[in-house]
C-alpha cells in the first residue's frame, strides 16, 4: 500500500495537505473489529460515523448486495423504477413517524438536507407565500457540509464560520440547555418562541436534530423542548424539518429521535445507518400535504433529481439493513448498551480532565475541559486496541449495536485509561 502517495495526493476529511494527520491503513473489517494492514485489530467505537450499526462484513447485507449486483447496479430513476426502490419506500413509510407519506431518495446526508430545505421553500412558493425564504435553527447543530446545510450549522463553532459572509443568513436560537430526561424551565422555550413570533413571516421552516445534536456538540436535550417546538411551529405556521441522519434507526434507543417526544415532523431526513454503512445513501420523507401543495402550483414538479437517485444497490442493501433492524429488540440491544455505558463511563466524572459525562442509547460522551490533540489521542487509542476519533473537547463512542458486553467493556476501559492520562 503506497501510503506516501496517500499523504501527498489524497485529501481526507477535514485535513490539510501540508502536514496531514496520520491515517491508519485498514485491510478488512468484520463484526466490531477493524483490522489494520499490520494485523492489529481495533474494536470499533465509531460505527464509521453512525453508519455501521450491524458491524462490518455482515453476511445478510453482503448477500443483498451480491443479489442486486447480479441484476443491475444502477439504472436512471428518471422514467424508470425498480423493485428495490419500491420495497425500500414501503419499509421506510411503514416505520416512519405518523404522517410521513412520500419519499425522495438522495445520495448523501448533506444532499438530503439540501433537498429538505428546498422542499420547504418550494412548499411556501407553491402556497403563494413568497416571503418565507429563511430558516430557523438552534445553535451547536450540524447538518452537513454543502452550502445550505452549512448555513444552518452552528455559526461560530460549526466548522464553517469562515464561509459565513457568503452563506444565506438564517435565524439562530440558543440550543436548549435543558438536558435529556429533564423537563424544560419556563425560559428554555422563550428564545424560540420570540424568534418565531417576530420572524415567522420570513421563516419557511425550523430545522433541527431531534434530541441528539451530533457533530455540533454531542448534546442530548429535553424531549419536552422538541414537543414544544412542534407546537410553536404549528402556532406560527412554520414547517418542522427533523434531521434524523444521525439519530435514525435506533441510535438513541428509540427508532427515531422524534419518538422521544411523540411528535411528527413535516419533513424528515434519514441517512447514515440507512444502508448499514454499506453505501452513501439518504432519503427525505414528507407529508401528503407538503407534496400536494408543491405539486399544485407552477412548476408542478419538485425541482430536484440527482443522477444516482434511487440507486438499486443502495436501495437493496437498505432494505436488508432495515429488515435486520426490525428483527432487533432495540430496547434490549441499545438499552443494554446504554445501561453498560452509564455504568462503565460513570467513573470518568471523577477525572479532573472531564467536565461532563452523558449517555443516551448507544452513544457515550465524555466532554473534557480542554480540547484534545486528535492525532495524539488517536495514536493512544490505537495502542489500546480501540478506534475512537475525538473532536474538540469531545471524546465519544457510538459502537455498532451488535457489540458484545465484553468488547464494550474493552472499549470503555481503554477509553477511560487514555483520557485519564491526557
Ligand atoms: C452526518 C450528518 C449529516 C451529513 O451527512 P453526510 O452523509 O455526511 O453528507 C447531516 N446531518 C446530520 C445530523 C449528520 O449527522
Amino acid at each position: 500500500m503506497n501510503l506516501e502517495f496517500d499523504r501527498e495526493h489524497i485529501w481526507h476529511p477535514y485535513t490539510g495537505m501540508r502536514e496531514p494527520l496520520p491515517v491508519y491503513p485498514v485491510k478488512r473489517a468484520e463484526g466490531v473489529r477493524i483490522e489494520l494492514e499490520d494485523g492489529r485489530q481495533l474494536i470499533d467505537g465509531m460505527s464509521s460515523w453512525w453508519c455501521a450499526v450491524h458491524g462490518y462484513n455482515h453476511p445478510v447485507l453482503n448477500e443483498a448486495v451480491r443479489m442486486q449486483v447480479a441484476e443491475m447496479s444502477h439504472v436512471m430513476f428518471g422514467g424508470f423504477t425498480h423493485k428495490p426502490a419500491i420495497e425500500l419506500a414501503e419499509k421506510l413509510l411503514a416505520m416512519a413517524p405518523v404522517g410521513m407519506d412520500k419519499v425522495f431518495y438522495c445520495d448523501s446526508g448533506s444532499v438530503a438536507v439540501e433537498v429538505a430545505m428546498k422542499m420547504a421553500l418550494q412548499y411556501w412558493y407553491a402556497a403563494g407565500n413568497k416571503k418565507k425564504t429563511s430558516f430557523a435553527t438552534i445553535t451547536k447543530g450540524y447538518h452537513g457540509d454543502t452550502w445550505n446545510a452549512m448555513s444552518v450549522c452552528d455559526p461560530v463553532t460549526g466548522m464553517h464560520s469562515i464561509f459565513r459572509s457568503s452563506l444565506p443568513v438564517q435565524f439562530f436560537i440558543p440550543r436548549p440547555e435543558c438536558r435529556y430526561g429533564e423537563s424544560c424551565m419556563e425560559g428554555d422555550l422563550a428564545p424560540l418562541e420570540a424568534c418565531l413570533r417576530n420572524n415567522h413571516e420570513q421563516i419557511a421552516a425550523l430545522i433541527l436534530e431531534p434530541i441528539v445534536q451530533g457533530a455540533g456538540g454531542m448534546w442530548f436535550y429535553s424531549a419536552e423542548y422538541l414537543k414544544q417546538a412542534r407546537e410553536l411551529c404549528n402556532r406560527y405556521d412554520v414547517l418542522l424539518i427533523c434531521d434524523e441522519i444521525a439519530t435514525g434507526f435506533g441510535r438513541s434507543g428509540k427508532m427515531w429521535g422524534v419518538d422521544h417526544a411523540r411528535i411528527s415532523p413535516d419533513i424528515m431526513c434519514v441517512g447514515k445507518a440507512i444502508t448499514g454503512g454499506y453505501m452513501s445513501f439518504a432519503a427525505v420523507m414528507t407529508t401528503a400535504k407538503v407534496a400536494d401543495v408543491i405539486s399544485s402550483a407552477e412548476p408542478y414538479v419538485f425541482m430536484h433529481g440527482p443522477t444516482f437517485m434511487g440507486n438499486p444497490l443502495a436501495c437493496a442493501v437498505a432494505c436488508a439493513s432495515i429488515d435486520l433492524i426490525r428483527t432487533y429488540d432495540l430496547q434490549a440491544m441499545v438499552g443494554g448498551i446504554e445501561q453498560q455505558l452509564k455504568e462503565e463511563l460513570a467513573p470518568a466524572v471523577a477525572l479532573p480532565q472531564v467536565a461532563d459525562v452523558r449517555v443516551l442509547g448507544a452513544i457515550g460522551v465524555l466532554e473534557l475541559r480542554k480540547s484534545v490533540d486528535m492525532a495524539k489521542a488517536q495514536a493512544e487509542f490505537v495502542k489500546e486496541g480501540i478506534w475512537v476519533r475525538p473532536f474538540g473537547k469531545l471524546v465519544y463512542i457510538m459502537p455498532p449495536f451488535i457489540i458484545g458486553s465484553k468488547d464494550l467493556s474493552v472499549l470503555t476501559s481503554a477509553l477511560l485509561k487514555v483520557v485519564s492520562k491526557m
